[in-house]
């Protein structure tokens, strides 16, 4: 999967060499390449913002480096992954559909991304236009309703959502098939040995004794019956929205 990123701060992306993610670039499942949106301009100032047309508050991220800075990732990814490869160009943002677990699944297929940080008080529309009118698919995602200052955040985040489903990527792949929001529910409980504990304030703690049964049949119920009162208690949306689907999830509540 080839991941490219338009940023004014490309080091705000150097978390991506850490861990898992950064093992997958060194193995060459993910090839990330971050850009300079400044690199795109022509002025010596490399300007990239000017105030917003009509007035208001705020600076507004200039159309013309966002046509330049896409022409040439575009030029770039088709000259490593063929003159047919189409990338799907995501720019993070508040007012976009929200980033879902089925998104990340659903991205995690493509073959090649192009993820544009918007700044300031946004983009200029124009340049959405230009890239849909170009035959470009455009997304735009959001992380959830609250206002970052960047796109980079939202960035780091839907790149990590998206690569740990990338084949390889992460060693136990069943680790993956029963997490949260996987199958519309969130995880059971978890818990490791010591089966019994004393906390440091002297309360015996014990784990729920069905996971030391060996029976997988029962601690598979168990876990699914924990997985629906939590969803049930804790996300009673999720219940809803697979109910209307009528997906996996949808099965009766608790
Ligand atoms: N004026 C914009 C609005 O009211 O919708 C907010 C702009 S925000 C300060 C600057 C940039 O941060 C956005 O262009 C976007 O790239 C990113 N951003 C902010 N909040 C985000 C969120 N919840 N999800 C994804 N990206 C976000």
């Amino acid at each position: 999967m080839r991941i490219d990123v338009l940023t004014l701060f490309p080091e705000y992306l150097a978390p991506l060499e850490l861990s898992l993610i950064g093992k997958a670039r060194r193995e060459g499942i993910v090839d990330l390449h971050v850009h300079q949106l400044r690199d795109f301009t022509h002025d010596r100032h490399r300007t990239v913002d000017d105030t917003p047309l009509g007035g208001g508050a705020g600076m507004v991220m200039k159309p013309e480096p966002w046509a330049e800075a896409f022409a040439a990732v575009q030029a770039a990814g088709r000259a490593e992954l063929g003159e047919q490869a189409r990338p799907l160009v995501v720019f993070p943002n508040p007012a976009g559909a929200p980033f879902a677990q089925a998104t990340a699944q659903e991205w995690s297929g493509r073959d090649w991304i192009v993820f544009a940080c918007g700044r300031y008080e946004g983009i200029d529309e124009r340049v959405y236009e230009h890239l849909a009118d170009g035959g470009v698919e455009v997304a735009l995602a959001s992380l959830g309703d609250y206002v970052l200052n960047g796109g980079e955040v939202a960035v780091l985040a839907i790149t990590e959502a998206i690569v740990r489903l990338v084949p390889g990527v992460v060693g136990n792949a069943e680790s993956l098939v029963e997490e949260s929001h996987s199958e519309g529910l969130l995880e059971y409980p978890l818990y490791t040995r010591p089966a019994s504990w004393t906390d440091p304030d002297g309360t015996l703690r014990e784990a729920p004794e069905i996971l030391l049964s060996g029976d997988h049949g029962r601690i598979a119920a168990w876990r699914r019956e924990q997985s629906l009162a939590r969803t049930a208690q804790r996300r009673p949306d999720l219940l809803e929205a697979s109910e209307r689907r009528g997906d996996a999830g949808a099965v009766t509540k608790p």
